[in-house]
């Protein structure tokens, strides 16, 4: 039977390994829930442990993911993707039995394929991706209304128990209790949904800046100066964290380049019907595309009550 979140403390300790963007957005939006009790964190970085404590949103602060997690009823992998099995092969021993462990990665089919053998009789995994960030890294970059009005999604097992089914319902309550819209779906389907809207995006933006900065006939002042005629908004995407973005690429390679090579056949398309001076073929896709954008507006996904005055971003 799932708790109604709302009206409590649903998972009495909380460890988050990684402390980050999204590992510290966790922890704030599931204070200010009131969904957790004790939170304990454990990080690599000596300097962000420093920070944790002096931010003091943690009750232990520890490098040691098996200390972290020992009697946590809920456990937040927040590392990056290609970190996930180093993490929790460290913390694995020290899982209390009918514990959920969860993570944010934002790659699902590759990483529940090496956290599964990980996991020990009695705990359940539910591996999961909320649809949220910004360009910012570290344990200072997160906020409590990161996830408001975002989507998670959620890729279980193909578990059927009922013990296995309730952890995964509970995990939804609490997102829902961080203000977030949950869906669940099959984990290949993920990675190729999120190629399509985030990590083919991300290439793209990290290319053509690239492309840009090695222009011999355009100085990088001329760059600068005249950014605003679409380039800024590149500049943004590939302004984000190079570990986390190369594990991505990494991880979901099938699926990206699955993406890439449709991309890659549109393109020349576009290429062709500019050199053959097809006008009504690029009127066609630019109304097309038009819709596209305004129905993500009025899904309610790009509006500056959703943003809270800050860039989100879908990586
Ligand atoms: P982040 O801000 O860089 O935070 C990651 C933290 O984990 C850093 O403090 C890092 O320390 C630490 N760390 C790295 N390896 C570790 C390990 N083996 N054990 C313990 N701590 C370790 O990253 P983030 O943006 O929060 O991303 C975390 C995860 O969320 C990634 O899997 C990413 O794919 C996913 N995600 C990110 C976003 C986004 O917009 N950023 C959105 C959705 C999902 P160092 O800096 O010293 O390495």
């Amino acid at each position: 039977m799932s708790r109604n979140l709302k009206t409590g403390v649903m998972y009495p300790r909380m460890a988050v390994i990684g402390c980050g963007l999204i590992g510290s957005s966790v922890i704030h939006a599931a204070r200010a829930a009131g969904v957790v009790g004790d939170v304990a964190v454990a990080d690599a970085s000596a300097e962000h442990r420093a920070r944790i404590q002096e931010l003091g949103y943690a009750d232990l602060v520890t490098a040691d993911p098996a200390e972290a997690v020992k009697d946590a009823d809920l456990v937040v992998l927040a590392v990056p993707v290609l970190a996930m099995s180093g993490a929790l092969a460290q913390a694995a021993p020290a899982l209390k039995p009918g514990a959920t462990v969860t993570d944010v990665g934002s790659v699902k089919s590759a990483v529940a394929e090496v956290l599964t053998p990980l996991i020990p009789d009695g705990v359940f995994l539910v591996p999961g991706h909320p649809i949220a960030g910004t360009e910012y890294s570290g344990p200072d970059a997160g906020f409590a209304e990161l996830f408001q009005n975002r989507w998670v999604i959620l890729t279980p097992l193909s578990r059927e128990d009922d013990p296995y089914l309730e952890a995964a319902q509970q995990l939804v309550d609490f997102w829902r209790a961080l203000g977030a819209n949950v869906d669940r779906m099959d984990d290949k389907h993920h990675d190729l949904v999120l190629a399509v809207t985030s990590h083919l995006p991300h290439l793209i933006a990290y290319n053509i800046v690239g492309t840009a900065a090695d222009l011999e006939e355009v100085t990088q002042a001329e760059v600068m100066k005249y950014s605003a005629g679409g380039f800024r908004d590149f500049t943004r995407i590939a302004a984000s964290d190079p570990t986390m973005w190369r594990d991505i690429f990494l991880a979901n390679k099938d699926a990206v380049l699955e993406i890439l090579g449709r991309f890659t056949e549109d393109l020349q398309a576009l290429s062709r019907a500019i050199r053959w001076g097809e006008g009504d073929k690029l009127f066609e896709l630019f109304t097309r595309t038009r819709a596209i954008r305004r129905g993500i507006v009025a899904a309610g996904q790009e509006t500056p009550e959703a943003n809270f005055g800050r860039d989100h971003r879908t990586p």
